[in-house]
């Protein structure tokens, strides 16, 4: 009951455009977007499915590329 941090509650779907898995994580829609997935646009939270999180995570590290080039 206090498990709501991430992992949205069972039963709910990938809201990736054409998706429609399982979700497994929940981030926020405006970095799904920067992520370059199509979710709806004004969506604070994004469910995402273990795929679609990973395409998410490939899509974000770009940030980090930038960030240790910078050292
Ligand atoms: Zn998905």
């Amino acid at each position: 009951m206090a498990d709501r941090k991430s992992k949205p509650k069972q039963g709910d779907a990938c809201q990736v455009k054409g998706c429609g898995k399982e979700a497994e994580r929940s981030v926020s829609g405006e970095s799904a977007r920067e992520a370059g997935l199509p979710v709806e646009e004004g969506l604070k939270r994004v469910h995402l499915c273990k795929d679609h999180y990973r395409q998410y995570k490939k899509g974000t590290k770009q940030d980090r590329v930038l960030e240790s080039l910078g050292r």
